[in-house]
């Protein structure tokens, strides 16, 4: 069987899907051959030499990567007709497994069973421990996270941890992370280890009780209401408008004592909620930075422009930058890569070498879109009579 890499076309993805050491893993499964479509790599500093080292074949385009292939792996969903690009959905061979985030949707998993291609969407997998090492989510989440302090540092003006010097003393930054998931998380410890003074908020009480063991403070509104806040799948339920209102109210006057704000929160499959209003901006000092990295999904701060920094008439830098795990992109594909390959030698079949998605597997019922013609996602399906 024959497995192929695609060079990512979409907007600003630096990504790839596939790195040199999974390469030689994937082939180490028994596969016939990888083929890695030409400069796939380039923007995570990776070389087509590198690839054809590890036992891939180069290939000239999407059209001589797609032939007679499998598997393909991708970051993005394939462009698909009128996207701008090579039409790539159409290159898939029928009957090929497609792997990658495929911003899934109803029409997306139509389109995939018409063209007969199996698609496993990996922004659906269940959050369960056996799926923690395929995660694309997590582990994309925690370098966006650290990134984020990172941008933030260098967009500051000052220091973020207290400088005591013979020529006087600058203070430590005070940083708010706002949504204690994976990115949030990881934001809270990156900042701590800058040396920053660190609060943070959540919605779910288990994020609470991690916010502490991470060393910082809690700030927020807790009721009933946020009691419950998580679902069974560990994901936060979207929040009351009175509920937001009583949070907002809490966190209004602590925002505008903050050098750093960081906003990562999310509610499965809608738009990032609005937690930081343009009042709450227009209170914060000038040279204060505010990172958005909710902005692919509309952004939690009112003033976001996604896929911009904006520097509001007080002086605040909000940085709205999408695709926040692409702003590392080296780290970011070894980690996804590794997803992937984890998630293809879970489901390996050693005797065919080739892979085989039980349908009564949680994990493969949680990510498959499409099956032989047939949308078969739960979500998306149509309702059996
Ligand atoms: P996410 O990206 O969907 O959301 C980010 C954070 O925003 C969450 O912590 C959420 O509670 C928070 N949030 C939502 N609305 C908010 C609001 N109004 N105000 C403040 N915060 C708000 O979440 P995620 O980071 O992908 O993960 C969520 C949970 O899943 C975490 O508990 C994580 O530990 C768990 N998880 C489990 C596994 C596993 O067991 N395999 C893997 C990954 C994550």
């Amino acid at each position: 069987m024959r497995l192929a890499v695609l060079k990512e076309r979409r907007a600003a993805e630096t990504r790839v899907a596939a790195t040199p050491e999974t390469v030689k893993k994937l082939l180490g499964l028994g596969l016939g051959a990888v083929a890695v479509e030409t400069g796939a790599g380039l923007a995570s500093g990776i070389p087509d030499a590198a690839y054809r080292e590890a036992g891939a074949e180069i290939a000239p385009d999407a059209a001589a990567a797609l032939a007679g292939a499998g598997i393909v792996l991708k970051v993005r969903a394939p462009l698909a007709a009128g996207e701008g690009g090579p039409d790539e959905l159409a290159l898939i061979p029928r009957g090929a497994l497609l792997i990658g985030i495929l911003g899934a949707d109803e029409a997306a998993a139509r389109a995939y069973a018409e063209r007969g291609v199996d698609a496993a969407a990996m922004e659906l997998l269940p959050r369960i421990t056996r799926a923690q090492s395929m995660d694309v989510l997590s582990s994309q989440a925690n370098l966006a996270g650290y990134r984020a302090v990172v941008e933030a540092a260098a967009a500051y003006d000052k220091a973020f941890p207290m400088l005591m010097t013979a020529a006087g003393t600058i203070p430590a930054a005070n940083v708010f992370v706002m949504g204690a998931g994976v990115a949030g998380l990881q934001a809270i410890a990156t900042a701590r280890r800058l040396g920053g003074r660190v609060t943070a908020t959540d919605v779910r009480p288990a994020a609470k009780e991690e916010i502490k063991s991470l060393g910082a403070a809690f700030v927020g509104h807790e009721d009933e209401e946020s009691r419950a806040a998580q679902t069974a799948g560990g994901y936060a339920r979207p929040m009351s408008a009175e509920f937001l209102r009583k949070q907002a109210e809490v966190v209004a006057g602590h925002i505008a004592k903050q050098d750093i704000v960081i906003t990562t929160a999310l509610v499965q499959g809608r738009t990032a909620p609005k937690l930081v209003s343009a009042e709450m901006v227009a209170a914060m000092r000038p040279g204060s930075v505010i990172v958005d990295i909710a902005a692919d999904a509309g952004g939690n701060v009112a003033l976001t422009r996604p896929g911009e920094m904006v520097v509001t008439d007080n002086g605040v830098k909000i940085l709205g930058y999408t695709n926040w795990p692409g702003r590392i992109p080296a780290a970011a594909s070894a980690l996804y890569a590794r997803n992937l390959l984890t998630f293809l030698a879970t489901f390996w079949d050693k005797e065919a070498k080739a892979p085989r998605l039980p349908e009564d597997d949680e994990i493969v019922r949680g990510v498959l879109l499409a099956r032989g013609g047939q949308v078969v996602h739960p979500q998306f399906a149509p309702a059996k009579a």
